[in-house]
């Protein structure tokens, strides 16, 4: 490609709205341009970008023996009604009419469309299992788009649904599908992590995230220090510590005037937020009140706690004039003495002694309290995030926690909506069964934003060779004064594109200086420049993007010399 017969579409500024680098990097390369909220056009440079990621994801999908389809954008209403979905999505889902006034909505995900057509082509067990894959534009309305196409509202997503005659076969498939993308993230130059992620109703290991490691990630990651235990928040275990002490104090209760978090309240009795409990109420699957206990410094799991038997799905914290109504006090001064509603504890504070809690009274807490001396039968439960530090589930090491950006999440959904939509095969005994079902998600544009994130510099995107937009960028000093230099660069120019080097001649008229910074902020990977200095001496100046040094090798050589960079 010749830069006069493409679009460099470089800006000096990125947009203040543009808090992450990636964002600022992908706006000032001139990669992408916004339309509106969560929504962006891909410039050429960006497109090829995409293209690239496309076709790795293509190759590793095919190899696992994957089959491409392509699917609606917009999905009838009947179709999320059936799975129940219409109801549940909330407004991520963006729901419209037609001019019949039908509803319809625009796919955030296909697992509707998709068990839709194997309920028509898929009669028989002899035709599993099978996977479908598309590589296709979502819509979710999100509440707050940002990060630029990290989190956008139109995206680009991967998205596979696998099914089968049983769990078994499922489980294999799955596994097939964490090596492809494993493969898939190994090829396009990712420093990333698989990590366990909530399975929902199916439990087990049955769902794992694909984080990208980045201080900008919204996600929060728990490693081991000492083996391969990896698991996003809402997932990482922790286990019961030990039975409490015997207690010592006796259960006092003391005036807290006006305070009511739980650090003032220990700032004012001088007690460590670690020997102090704090007790929220939700709401019982009955619609009665119920108490979750943590510890002071500790904070509620919402994905555990909603997995709570008795507890209502989502989970929903009570309202505060109920509970005063109730229980007789304020929020803030809730404790576990005398308190007549089912009580779960979180481990971490059922192993504490002589603690402190609310007294059930405005204004009022206690201290010195012991569990079975002061109070009712408690439920020990992992109710908590895990912390740096928390014991390893797997019995190896400590926790500890990094960002993560989710680039894929792979999924066995069992009979979800192969129940609710009907969709069985006749089995080898002749009796219909529903099929198993699995899907694996994988953010296209979020990769690339998730790549930059991990590859640039104070001058701009370093791409690894996989997806960078151009393998060689060749800058001709005087191209349009020197003719010696115009005849070498050309001829170079079509070296290059007779071996495959994908090659991009900046043929602009503009100053070195620009043409430099340009090649430094799209990441290009190589840069070969001609002046007619080098040209006297019948050689060429090489630089890699990822290196500072500048190397002066052989004209004669040069494309050569690129393509053993390039394997
Ligand atoms: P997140 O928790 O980040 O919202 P998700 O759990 O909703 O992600 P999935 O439904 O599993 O995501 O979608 C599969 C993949 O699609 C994700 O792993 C992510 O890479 C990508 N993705 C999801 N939402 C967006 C978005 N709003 N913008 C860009 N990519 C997205
Ligand atoms: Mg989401």
């Amino acid at each position: 490609m010749k830069s006069s017969d493409y679009l460099i579409s470089t800006v000096k500024e990125a947009p203040n709205d543009a808090k992450i680098i990636s964002h600022q990097l992908m706006i000032r390369a001139g990669l992408i341009s916004k339309l509106a909220s969560g929504l962006y056009s891909y410039l050429p440079i960006g497109l090829k970008v995409i293209q690239k990621v496309e076709k790795i994801i293509r190759e590793e999908m095919n190899k696992s023996s994957a089959l491409e389809v392509l699917m609606p954008v917009a999905q009838p209403a009947e179709l999320w009604q059936e799975s129940k979905r219409w109801e549940e999505y909330g407004p991520e889902l963006l729901r419209f009419k037609d001019r019949h006034d039908r509803d319809f909505c625009l796919g955030p995900t296909h697992e509707e469309v998709i068990t839709n057509i194997a309920k028509q082509y898929i009669r028989s067990y002899k035709q599993l299992p099978i996977n479908f894959y598309q590589i296709q534009t979502k819509f979710r309305d999100e509440i707050r788009p940002r990060f630029g196409v990290m989190r956008s509202r139109e995206f680009i997503m991967k998205d596979a649904y696998s099914f089968h005659m049983n769990e078994e076969s499922l489980g294999e498939t799955y596994k097939v599908m964490h090596q492809t993308y494993c493969n898939i993230f190994d090829r396009v130059g990712l420093d990333y992590r698989a990590v366990l992620a909530d399975s929902g109703a199916i439990g087990g290991d049955s769902s794992h995230e694909f984080h990208v490691i980045a201080e900008s990630g919204e996600d929060t990651i728990c490693f081991s220090d000492s083996s391969d235990y990896a698991a996003n928040l809402e997932r990482a275990e922790t286990f019961s510590q030990g039975e409490p002490n015997s207690p010592e104090e006796d259960l006092k209760e003391v005036e807290t005037l006006g305070v009511k978090t739980i650090d003032d309240v220990c700032n004012l009795l001088k007690v460590d937020p670690q020997k102090s409990i704090k007790t929220l109420v939700v709401i019982g699957s009955d619609g009665s009140l119920v108490a979750l206990v943590l510890r002071g410094d500790h904070e509620l799991n919402e994905v555990k706690a909603s997995k709570l038997k008795g507890i209502k799905q989502p989970l929903q914290m009570a309202d505060e004039e109920e509970v005063v109504k109730k229980l007789g006090c304020n929020f803030g001064s809730i404790g576990v003495v005398n308190l007549d509603i089912p009580i779960f504890v979180d481990y971490a504070a059922a192993c504490l002694s002589d603690f402190v809690c609310g007294a059930n009274e405005n204004d009022k807490h206690f201290i010195g309290v012991n569990w079975q001396r002061d109070t009712k039968q408690i439920n020990p439960s992992d109710l908590r995030n895990v912390v740096a530090g928390d014991p390893s589930p797997d019995g190896q090491g400590n926790i500890e926690i990094k960002r993560g950006i989710e680039v894929g999440h792979i999924f066995q959904l069992g009979t979800k909506y192969s129940d609710s939509m009907n969709a069985n095969v006749i089995g080898e005994d002749g009796r219909a069964v529903n099929m198993n079902m699995g899907c694996y998600g994988i953010g296209v544009n979020r990769i690339i934003a998730a790549s930059i994130e991990q590859n640039h510099d104070e001058k701009g995107i370093i791409f690894p060779r996989a997806i960078a937009p151009f393998d060689l960028v060749i800058v001709p000093i005087n191209y349009h004064k020197s003719s010696r230099v115009r005849g070498l660069a050309d001829q170079l120019y079509l070296d290059c594109k007779e071996k495959n080097i994908d090659v991009l001649l900046d043929d602009r008229k503009e100053r070195p200086g620009i043409m430099f910074a340009d090649s430094e902020l799209l990441g290009i990977p190589h840069r070969l420049v001609i002046s007619d200095t080098h040209a006297d001496n019948g050689k060429i100046e090489y630089k890699s993007r990822s290196h500072a040094d500048k190397a002066e090798i052989d004209f004669k050589n040069s494309v050569s010399f690129i393509l053993s960079k390039l394997v």
